[in-house]
């Protein structure tokens, strides 16, 4: 080994080694050395040591996964490489094509020289011949997959089209291994700790269970022969592999060593020891100078911090509110608002003062409600926020909505889909919405869902031969292939303007974010009866009852008649965890809640039922994602009359459920007999029965 290269070896950073899979290294041929600060670019970059003939685009990709750092490659000669692997890597490692049969064709780590998305199609292929699911849904789940790097199994999964149960059956078949069952996972708590957390993640390898002295352990592909010794030696216990879905390891990594945890932790320790108080005697202006200074500093890097949690888990609206002692973040995930983190003492104004200069709000306003917008990007994709803040008891309350990132509306898939609507459901949908003029309305209070269910039926109408055009506020889903528009109040554009100048667009399909004044149901009705389908939103808490309303609001009764084709009022109630939901028999008092008749009160105390439990699939809530709860009411020849007659909402309502209709009752009804969810989040979402 030549002097050149013993320095090199020498300067190695034991730690950057560490967090490199060896049999990559040796397959791939290359050597991180270390982390250094680059003066000119002011950046750190990672310096890797590789040969002329190694594949630098896969070893960025291998490496990008443990770090964050830019990459700078060392060429070296290629009997010099392969001198510092010999030191590092055992031999029969280097250079040789390694044999993978990754779960769920996982190439988290890069071992894998297949194309990882052949590996996916065929676990794909497997689950579509078993008619679980659709060559379209696959298509679909594969896009995503590639666009995530998720694995294609638990990209199916994450998208509702398998369960678990699913998914675990098709890696049995295609891998041969015995797969960890969720029972297994149930006291995984007790031992996770048996490993280091820097073991678990650099080798894809958890600990579940132990008896002291078979350790059973959950891994994403058979481990190598180095690792099992590793653990070995680490633990005294021999261990046993079981397979895991990607999904379930990345679960139990976020439940037991939640890395946005720590780092909020780190970075609230950051903020404690720059003692970011407000200076006595300070000025607004300098408060002001030094936080736009200070945009690298500790509080931005707080702020970023609450946004990526938020995306990362899914969280729809973020809340930064004052208590009595000091301020909070609270996370509004599947409509339910949970505590997350406080706000360190002293740090909240700047906190608050750093989300305004984000979304361009004047800093200095802290008596008005003010609202902005900002957009940030993170792994790839650019997100967008809704901002605004509220004066309250002298302090400031800021709220966040998490808009969804742009999707492709040019699906072949014509299909609507709406989570928790059956086939008849669909089909009521597709019927009413096959009318080429007409209005559509769906109806609920705020985060029922309502958008969602328009967008889906826009989906299904989108094609080359139509024209849909939309006014929102705000635009929460972006679409491919449509004209979206957003409402501006302050420039004049209101949702009726905007629908004038619409219309002189010659559309076909217009969505209207919300009919909330007469003016905007004018335009709407004049929209439809000129043969336009117009779709939008009214907040009722019914669909009978939303008849009754644009009477309400002005409408004629016989344009409302000649008008309205079809509404859908809805909820959303959260899905019980199919992981850990518990069977049970409920009293007689307790279907009572749900329903007065008694021939269903009969059927509900005889159906086995659930109730939420909670385990490390669910993170311990018992519930998991929501779904849609439909009264769908088209609006029939009967229906027709009644309202030209100034029938009651509840003569409309009787009529609909003679003629078929559900209610939101007794759908929800049906999805506790179902298993879906639970008398107690009836009883939340929709009230007791008969009041
Ligand atoms: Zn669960």
């Amino acid at each position: 080994m030549n002097e050149v290269i013993t320095r090199l070896k020498n300067s190695i950073d034991k730690k950057v080694l560490a967090a490199v899979d060896k049999a990559s290294m040796g397959e791939l041929t290359f050597v991180p050395i270390s982390i250094k600060h680059d003066q000119t670019s002011q950046k750190d970059f990672l310096f890797v040591a590789v040969c002329q003939t190694s594949d630098k685009e896969k070893i960025n990709q291998i490496l990008k996964k443990s770090f964050n750092n830019p990459i700078k490659f060392m060429n070296i000669g290629k009997d010099d490489i392969m001198d510092l692997l010999k030191e590092l890597v055992p031999s029969d490692k280097i250079a040789k094509p390694s044999e993978s049969s990754n779960a769920e064709s996982s190439n988290d780590d890069g071992k894998s020289s297949n194309n990882p998305r052949r590996q996916g199609v065929r676990l794909g292929e497997i689950l579509k011949e078993k008619g679980v699911i659709t060559e379209i849904q696959l298509q679909d789940a594969l896009a995503e997959s590639n666009r995530t790097g998720v694995p294609i199994g638990s990209t199916l999964y994450e998208m509702g089209y398998i369960t678990l149960f699913d998914l675990k059956n098709a890696l049995g078949d295609q891998t041969g291994y015995e797969l960890v069952s969720t029972e297994m996972l149930a006291n995984q708590k007790e031992f996770v700790n048996i490993l280091p957390e820097d073991f678990i993640r650099a080798n894809s390898v958890i600990p579940i269970t132990s008896d002291g002295r078979m350790l059973t352990v959950g891994v994403l592909k058979p481990l190598k022969q180095d690792i099992l010794k590793a653990i070995i030696y680490l633990t005294g216990q021999n261990p046993k592999q079981l397979l895991m879905t990607h999904y379930e390891f990345n679960n139990s990594l976020e439940t037991f060593f939640s890395r946005h945890k720590k780092q909020t932790q780190k970075i609230i320790e950051e903020i404690k020891a720059e003692n970011l108080g407000v200076e006595e005697g300070e000025s607004l202006s300098e408060q002001l100078d030094n936080e736009l200074l200070n945009s690298t500093g500790a509080v931005a890097k707080f702020v970023n911090q609450i946004i990526t949690t938020a995306i990362d888990n899914k969280v729809s609206d973020i809340h930064i509110e004052p208590r009595l002692g000091g301020y909070i973040v609270r996370y509004r995930k599947d409509g339910m608002l949970q505590k997350t983190i406080d706000i360190p003492d002293k740090a909240e104004s700047m906190v608050i003062t750093r989300f305004k200069v984000l979304s361009r709000m004047n800093i200095a306003e802290q008596r008005r409600p003010q609202d902005g917008t900002f957009s940030m990007p993170y792994n790839n994709i650019n997100y967008d926020f809704r901002i605004n803040t509220l004066p309250v008891s002298g302090k400031e309350k800021v709220c966040i909505r998490v808009l969804a990132p742009a999707v492709s509306l040019k699906s072949e898939d014509k299909q609507i889909r709406l989570v928790g609507a059956d086939m008849k459901d669909i089909n009521k949908i597709t019927r009413m919405v096959s009318c080429p003029n007409g209005i559509i309305l769906t109806s609920g209070p705020t985060g029922s869902g309502k958008t969602t269910t328009l967008y889906s039926i826009l989906k299904s109408l989108n094609d080359e031969s139509v024209n849909i055009t939309t006014i929102e506020d705000p635009i929460e889903i972006k679409l491919d292939g449509i004209n979206q528009s957003q409402v501006n109040v302050k420039a004049g554009i209101t949702f009726a303007s905007c629908m004038r100048a619409i219309l002189r667009q010659d559309p076909d399909i217009i969505l209207v974010g919300e009919i909330r004044d007469y003016e905007t149901l004018e335009t709407a009705i004049s929209a439809a009866l000129t043969g336009h389908l117009v779709l939008s939103t009214v907040h009722t808490n019914s669909a009978a009852a939303t008849v009754t309303r644009l009477i309400e609001m002005g409408a004629k009764d016989y344009l409302v008649s000649s008008t309205l084709s079809g509404v859908i009022a809805q909820r959303l109630v959260r899905k019980l965890c199919d992981d850990c939901k518990q069977e049970y028999h409920c009293t007689r008092e307790e279907a009572m809640k749900v329903t007065l008749k008694e021939d269903e009160i009969q059927k509900l105390m005889e159906t086995p039922i659930y109730k939420a439990v909670g385990c490390n699939h669910c993170q311990f809530h018992g519930f998991k994602g929501r779904l849609g709860v439909y009264e769908i009411m088209p609006i029939t020849k009967e229906i027709k009359k009644l309202i030209a007659q100034g029938a009651h909402d509840l003569e409309i309502e009787e009529c609909a459920v003679a003629n078929g209709m559900d209610t939101l009752h007794s759908a929800c009804y049906k999805h506790i007999l179902n298993g879906y969810t639970t008398i107690d989040e009836f009883v939340r979402v929709l009230g007791l029965a008969g009041e």
